[in-house]
């Protein structure tokens, strides 16, 4: 199994948010093992079994070895719709959400 995490060796998971996407595929660029974009032109996570996750919210973990790549998706997404969470408490560590 894939070693997760992230932040001080805290377990992270990312999801999208749809409805502000532009479908520009800067994240699927970034770490394509993680975020693809549909035939709807929208970007969506894939779980670590390469699976489309397509229900609304759906997050899949973070890779350790994908961290930086993940992260500067979610600087870069220019629909500010790119998510980084911590599992075990929910609080975006990257994102439009993150403090
Ligand atoms: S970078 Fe953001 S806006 Fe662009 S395709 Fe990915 S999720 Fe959508």
């Amino acid at each position: 199994m894939q070693q997760e995490a992230g932040v001080d060796g805290e377990a992270l998971e990312v999801w999208i948010d749809q409805d502000l996407c532009t479908g520009d595929g800067i994240c699927a660029q970034y770490a394509p093992e993680v975020f693809e974009l549909d035939i709807d032109g929208l970007a969506y996570v894939k779980s670590p079994g390469d699976e489309l996750l397509q229900t609304p919210g759906a997050t899949t973990p973070v890779p350790l070895t994908l961290l930086r790549d993940v992260a500067d998706s979610a600087k870069e997404c220019p629909g500010d719709c790119i998510h980084v969470r911590r599992v075990s408490d929910s609080v975006e560590v990257y994102g439009p959400d993150a403090e």
